[in-house]
């Protein structure tokens, strides 16, 4: 069967590798030159810069993603990665020395000795989450130790991050240090449910040193950088496609869906041909995409609600720095978030309603050569400063204001990078107009949806016969895993 697949971000280009292993002929349009949408690389001044993610997590040979990727025979080297977390008024760094994996829970319990027992507490309830998720629920055992161990949780599944954090810690500091995550997302704490929390601030993301296996097997996520950076994944899935017989076209817009009595046939591009096709997959904004090349008569009233109802991420205002000093003298972490603010709820609406906070809420500063040598020139490293950001201002637009904003970035940054400034060969920015740009979306969101509890995300069956929607807009969300995770899903629903 001929499936035409809109998008080679990574939703595209997994269905597509699917499909293409499976013998069927795949056709992958992109607007872009490359394939791999927000995995791309910017490069400048022989310098390259990672555009999307960074840190992730499945990525190893026993887990999700990395199993995937083998079973093609694409073998990536991966390394552990960790990061930092620095509050105005504290830091949680690693030690030099390794101090078991209960460092961070001793050295809170001594900056926050007032809420030890809440400490202890969300310990507990961390493990019972990881030992929920180790069990997954595969054979009819593994389902009822799960209800035994649900039952220690129980109690909280009703909560919010918010009412959970604000029940177990009276420091609003303390909070922070498992909520701030969250304006990643652009989730407000009182919106995301409690059980997210350990997922989303694994202890293994924070040390690198400590084990992801329990009594000899796998059972704690961590995060691994891709040796020579992300766009790899892109480009090893996107040749699996072309080894196996099928097509890649760059520099293409696809304009419409060809939908004849209800089913998907075909795609029309922008320069007027048409794609016959057994199945079309979309990807990117799910709003543009249904309403602009399927069109929302095709659909019925429960997949149009759903387009109405569920809430995409925000943008990100990302500075690129390519600099002739060494700036891990003094951040020995590839990785750290530096927060500036500890009321999230307040953050997260000024930047729904269009307020950029300027650096001032937080940023987050990464080596991206630290596992891409290759990035930068002899002697130069590349830095890279970035935050949240409103996908339109309130007042004024990105190109008039990028210069200044940048500006203010390197000057918060110097905090920590002393003489930063003084070291800059290049520059590159990224405004929610350049993303916009990149992803082909009239609404810049740079991770997908926000994790809104109970929300329903649009699903990948449509009501248009063999038409499937995948990336990180639809139903598994966001994040490289999410959107491989579904991406496969999406296919089996496709094929069986
Ligand atoms: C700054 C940033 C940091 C991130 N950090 C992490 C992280 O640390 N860990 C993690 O797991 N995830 C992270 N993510 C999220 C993750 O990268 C994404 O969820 C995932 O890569 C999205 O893949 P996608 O296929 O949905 O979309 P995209 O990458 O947006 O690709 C969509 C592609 O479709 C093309 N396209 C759309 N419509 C059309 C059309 N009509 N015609 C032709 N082409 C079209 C676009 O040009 C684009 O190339 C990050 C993302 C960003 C931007």
């Amino acid at each position: 069967m001929k499936v035409v697949i809109i998008g080679a971000g990574l939703g595209g280009l997994t269905f597509g590798a699917c499909a293409a292993g499976d013998g069927h002929e795949v056709i992958l349009i992109d607007k872009n030159k490359e394939p791999g949408g927000v995995l791309t690389l910017a490069r400048q001044d022989g310098f390259s810069f990672e555009q999307g993610p960074l840190a992730l997590t499945d990525l190893g040979p026993e887990e999700s993603v990395g199993s995937f990727l083998e079973s093609l025979g694409i073998h990536l080297e991966t390394v552990r990665a960790d990061r930092g977390l620095v509050t105005p008024d504290f830091a949680l760094l690693p030690p030099e020395e390794y101090e078991g994996p209960a460092w961070r829970k001793k050295r809170l319990k001594a900056l926050f000795p007032q809420d030890a027992a809440g400490i202890d507490e969300y310990y507990r309830f961390y493990e019972a989450l990881m030992h929920l998720r180790f069990l997954g629920g595969q054979n009819f055992i593994n389902r009822l130790k799960m209800l035994f161990a649900f039952r220690k949780i129980k109690k909280y599944e009703n909560m919010s991050c918010r009412a959970f954090t604000e029940k177990l810690f009276s420091d609003e500091r303390l909070r922070l240090v498992f909520n701030g995550i969250l304006a990643d997302f652009c989730a407000d704490p009182d919106e995301v449910q409690c059980f997210t929390l350990p997922f989303v601030n694994p202890e293994t993301g924070f040390e690198k040193r400590i084990p992801a296996e329990k009594n000899g097997r796998l059972f704690y996520p961590s995060f691994r950088y891709v040796v020579g950076g992300c766009q790899k994944i892109a480009e090893a899935l996107c040749n699996y496609i072309l080894a196996h017989g099928g097509q890649f076209l760059p520099e293409t817009v696809a304009e419409k869906v060809l939908i004849e009595d209800g089913k998907a046939v075909g795609v029309r591009l922008s320069d007027g041909r048409e794609l016959s096709a057994d199945a079309v997959v979309g990807c990117g904004a799910a709003r543009d995409f249904f309403t602009d090349l399927v069109g929302l008569e095709h659909l019925d009233e429960t997949y149009r609600k759903i387009l109405n109802s569920f809430r995409p991420m925000e943008a990100v205002f990302m500075l690129h720095l390519g600099v002739d000093y060494d700036p891990s003298v003094y951040q020995k972490q590839s990785l750290c978030y530096y927060y500036g603010s500890y009321d999230l709820h307040g953050a997260v609406q000024r930047l729904r309603s269009g307020v950029y906070h300027e650096g001032k809420d937080g940023y987050l500063i990464y080596f991206p050569d630290r596992h891409a040598p290759d990035f930068a020139p002899e002697g130069c490293h590349c830095v890279t400063i970035y935050t949240v950001c409103p996908d339109r201002l309130k007042e004024g637009s990105w190109a008039e204001r990028k210069k200044v904003y940048a500006d203010q970035l390197i000057c918060l940054a110097e905090k920590y990078l002393p003489g930063l400034s003084e070291h800059i060969v290049t520059r590159k920015i990224m405004t929610a107009e350049d993303y916009r740009e990149l992803t082909h979306m009239k609404k810049s969101s740079f991770g997908g949806v926000v994790p809104v509890w109970k929300q329903q995300n649009p699903p990948h069956v449509t009501p248009v016969r063999n038409l499937f929607f995948v990336g990180q807009q639809s139903e598994n969300g966001g994040g490289v895993p999410a959107v491989i995770g579904g991406a496969r899903d999406a296919y089996r629903k496709w094929t069986t």
